[in-house]
């Protein structure tokens, strides 16, 4: 197997802050004191999702959504694992996806599908990166993204290679 090991810091904890708190307020801002149901992602989005929660001001619900294309490896398997669906009727209710990054867009375009069809009252997407100029890429409606960023492989702020680095409080390039 492959040695990795860290490489360059791609975003800091305190722009990683700035962006979310300005997300925070877009968000906010669109759906004017009507209830969202944030929908994390399991496992990446926990870090994100825990801290633009605490930037929002409307009302909000949580819930959790696993579904996976990644092994150990850091390239897309293409095939999607449903490892834990969510425990809310999302019908009629103002759905928000929340992603930590978006690679071919393979999961979301899934999930998207999936999800429209129990019928939300409305159902965006908010991830956090949105890996661009990637091969065969899923043209996906992405109402709120964090940052663009190149096609390699990070890890930090709740992004993880083999289940390590999660917990980094910023955002860095995995080299070989
Ligand atoms: P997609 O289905 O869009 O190709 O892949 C999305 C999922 O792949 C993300 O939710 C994440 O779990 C994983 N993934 C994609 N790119 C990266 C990356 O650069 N780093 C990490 N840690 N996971 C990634």
């Amino acid at each position: 197997m492959a040695k990795y090991e860290l490489g360059e810091t791609l975003f800091t904890t305190e722009e990683i802050s700035v962006r979310v708190r300005e997300l925070g307020r877009e968000i906010s801002r669109d759906y004017d004191g009507q209830e969202i149901l944030l929908v994390g992602i399991l496992k990446g989005a926990f870090v994100f999702l825990a801290d633009l929660a605490r930037c929002l001001t409307t009302p909000v619900r949580f819930d959790f959504i696993s579904c996976s294309s990644y092994g150990s490896s850091t390239k897309t398997s293409g095939v999607i694992r449903f490892q834990k669906d969510l425990d809310t009727d999302i019908s009629g209710r103002h759905v928000l996806i929340v992603e930590d990054i978006i690679d071919t867009g393979l999961t979301l375009s899934y999930l998207l599908r999936n999800l429209e069809a129990r019928k939300p009252a409305t159902l965006e997407i908010c991830s956090l990166l949105n890996k661009k100029h990637v091969d065969g890429k899923i043209d996906l409606p992405i109402k709120y993204e964090g940052f663009a960023i190149v096609d390699v492989f990070v890890v930090g702020y709740g992004l993880d290679y083999d289940e390590r680095y999660r917990n980094l409080p910023y955002i860095a390039r995995l080299k070989k």
